[in-house]
């Protein structure tokens, strides 16, 4: 039925989310230990993502993933607002994250959608608000990946840290509580952590047993700063146009396999604890209760072993799923450009 035209009851097949795990940031705040995506590319609507976060809360979730490219702020904040009239719920117990768009990269902007995105999700204050991508470039949603927009431009940190400095009066002004990066990489990290006010919080960073970014998740732990893995489960469903013919699949791996059938779970299942064991907080995405509700659970059954976790360290393919081709602003490039492959930001 539509969340719209029920009640909000606390599902007793839910967690205790007073019992769940967090991980404490180093400004203080808490951040439960494991989130729900809430892009659904093209192939899920508004209404079913909205849903699907009202039913989320009512099993225990309490960390959301949001972003105004999304397109489905206005809908998640009426589940939003729903859930917390009903008193069941209070705000100081959820963790809510949105995100900055590529096009909204100017200061006045940043507050705007900012405020934006505020008001779409019903809320006074974010926990956190993330600059989704280090680069200003906008595409239409769902466009081709070939397709590059004429006024993109590569990583221009003089730029990054104009937007930062927004990020950081939103913190000043009360209007969120923490401030993070997306997408970036270990040599645009290093300016920016030379040059910020106020050091990022989170990073939100593709992370999966076949894209284990080693270096880059041991850089940023080194630096106090929490990751947030997207793509947790190696982002199955992702639409035809974002898949190459040498991407690999973490849920059919032997190794995954293996552990899901010493343990009686779904491999989903088996990449989303090795994710909570090793450190970062993943933040899958679906619609189906049965396979959110056992993303929020699978993290308090057995563990993987020792030996398990050192098996799936060792499965690592460096395969990125999400390339962020459409982000290239020089015909002829490819989507390495994007990634600081050789540890120096790609030039102009
Ligand atoms: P995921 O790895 O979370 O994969 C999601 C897909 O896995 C869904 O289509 C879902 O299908 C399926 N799935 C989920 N749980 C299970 C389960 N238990 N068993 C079997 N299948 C399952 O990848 P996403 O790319 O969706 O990433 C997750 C979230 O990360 C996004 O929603 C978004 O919030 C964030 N993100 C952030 C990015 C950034 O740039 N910062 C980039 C990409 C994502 P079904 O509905 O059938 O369950």
């Amino acid at each position: 039925m539509d969340f719209e035209s029920r009640e909000f009851t606390i599902d007793p097949d839910g967690v205790n989310p007073k019992t769940y795990p967090y991980k404490t940031l180093y400004t203080g705040s808490r951040m439960p230990a494991v989130g729900m995506g809430t892009f659904g590319s093209d192939h899920v609507s508004y209404e079913d993502i909205a849903g699907a976060v009202f039913n989320a809360m009512e099993l225990g979730y309490r960390h959301f993933d949001c972003a105004s490219v999304y397109g489905n702020e206005e809908h998640i904040g009426r589940a939003f607002a729903k859930a917390l009239a009903s008193g069941k719920i209070s705000r100081e117990e959820l963790f809510i994250t949105s995100k900055v768009w590529n096009d909204r990269h100017a200061p006045a902007e940043v507050i705007a959608s900012c405020e934006k995105s505020l008001k779409d999700l019903q809320l006074d204050y974010l926990d956190l608000y993330l600059v989704h991508w280090p680069f200003p470039n906008y595409h239409p949603p769902g466009c081709d990946v070939s397709s590059r927009s004429a006024d993109a431009r590569p990583y221009i940190h003089e730029n990054y840290m104009k937007t930062w400095k927004a990020m950081e009066e939103l913190v000043d002004r009360g209007l969120v509580r923490n401030i993070g990066v997306s997408n970036m990489t270990i040599p645009k990290m290093e300016l920016v952590l030379r040059d910020c006010r106020i050091k990022p919080a989170v990073i939100e960073m593709e992370l999966h047993p076949h894209f284990q970014q080693r270096e880059f998740f041991d850089y940023v732990v080194s630096k106090g700063i929490q990751p947030v893995g997207y793509s947790p489960i190696g982002s199955p469903n992702r639409p035809e146009r974002d898949r190459t013919a040498e991407d690999t699949v973490d849920m059919e791996d032997p190794v995954i396999k293996a552990c899901a059938d010493r343990l009686g779970i779904h491999p989903a299942s088996v990449c989303l604890k090795w994710a909570f064991q090793r450190g970062q907080i993943p933040i899958p995405f679906s619609v189906k209760k049965r396979n959110y509700l056992s993303n929020l659970k699978c993290i308090l059954d057995e563990p993987l072993s020792d030996k398990e976790m050192k098996a799936i360290a060792g499965i690592d393919r460096n395969c990125r799923l999400i390339k962020g081709d459409v982000f290239l602003w020089k015909e002829g490039q490819t989507w390495e450009a994007l990634w600081d492959v050789d540890g120096v930001i790609t030039p102009a």
